[in-house]
C-alpha cells in the first residue's frame, strides 16, 4: 500500500449513525454515511428526465443568479441547462434502476475455475456530501462457478454504481453485491483506491491521500486467496 493510505475494511452489516449533536459540516467532512443502500425517495422516477432536466436547470440558474453570476452573458447563459442535463443523463444517471446494464453470462466451456482479476478500472464518481469528484480504479477480482461474465461488463457495472452520489464505502459494497448476485457465486472481491476532490482542494486541502476500501466474501475471505489477489493488483 502507498504512503498516505487510508484502509478501510467494510463489513456486511454497516451502519454509521450519525450523533444526534454533529453538526451538518462535520458529517459532511467526516463522510459519515447511513446505510448501503442509496438513500431514494418512494417518488424518486416519477418524473421523466425531460422533467427533471427542466427542474434542476430552473434551480441551478437560481443558485448562479444568488451567487451574484449576470446570466445574460454568453458564457454562462446556457450553463444551468448544461448542467442539468450533465447531471441527468450523465454522471447521476446511475440513480436510475432502468439505467442498469443488462448483464449476460456465458458458459465457462474452459472450465476455468481459476482467479480471474481485472485491475485499475478507471472510476469517476461524486461526493454525496459535497457533489464534487471522486475519482481513481477499481479492481476486481472472483472465482467463477461455471458463468463467465464479459469483461467490459465488469467495467459498466463499476460505472452505473458510480454515477450516482456516493460514498466510496456504500459504493464499493454496491458493487460487490451486484457481482455476487450476476455471478451467482459469494467468491468476489473489490477494492477502490480513489482521491476525493473535496479532501484534496477544499477542507483538509490534502493532496496526497488517497483513500482505499474493500470488499471480500466467500474464498476470498480466505488469507491465501486475499493475499493471491492483492499480489496481482499491486502489479
Ligand atoms: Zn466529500
Amino acid at each position: 500500500m502507498k504512503q498516505n493510505e487510508t484502509m478501510l475494511n467494510i463489513q456486511d452489516n454497516v451502519k454509521i449513525n450519525y450523533a444526534d449533536e454533529a453538526d451538518t459540516d462535520t458529517a459532511g467532512d467526516d463522510h459519515l454515511f447511513t446505510g448501503i443502500e442509496t438513500p431514494l425517495r418512494a417518488d424518486a422516477f416519477e418524473i421523466s428526465d425531460a422533467e427533471k432536466i427542466h427542474n434542476i436547470e430552473h434551480h441551478f440558474r437560481e443558485i448562479m443568479i444568488t451567487l451574484g453570476l449576470e446570466l445574460k452573458d454568453d458564457s454562462l447563459k446556457g450553463t444551468p441547462h448544461r448542467v442539468a442535463k450533465m447531471y441527468v443523463k450523465e454522471i447521476f444517471s446511475g440513480l436510475n434502476p432502468a439505467n442498469k446494464p443488462k448483464i449476460a453470462l456465458f458458459e465457462n466451456k474452459y472450465k476455468y475455475n481459476q482467479m480471474l482479476v481485472e485491475k485499475d478500472i478507471t472510476l469517476f464518481s461524486n461526493c454525496e456530501h459535497h457533489f464534487v469528484p471522486i475519482y481513481g480504479k477499481a479492481h476486481i477480482g472472483y472465482i467463477s462457478n461455471g458463468n463467465i461474465i464479459g469483461l467490459s461488463k465488469l467495467n459498466r457495472i463499476v460505472q452505473y454504481y458510480s454515477k450516482r452520489p456516493q460514498v466510496q464505502e456504500r459504493l464499493t459494497m454496491q458493487i460487490g453485491r451486484e457481482l455476487q448476485e450476476v455471478l451467482g457465486t459469494k467468491d468476489v472481491a473489490v477494492v477502490i483506491d480513489a482521491k476525493h476532490m473535496c479532501v484534496s482542494t477544499r477542507g483538509i486541502n490534502d493532496t496526497n491521500s488517497a483513500t482505499v476500501t474493500s470488499f471480500y466474501d466467500g474464498k476470498f475471505l480466505r488469507e491465501h486467496t486475499k493475499s493471491e489477489f492483492h499480489k496481482y493488483i499491486s502489479l
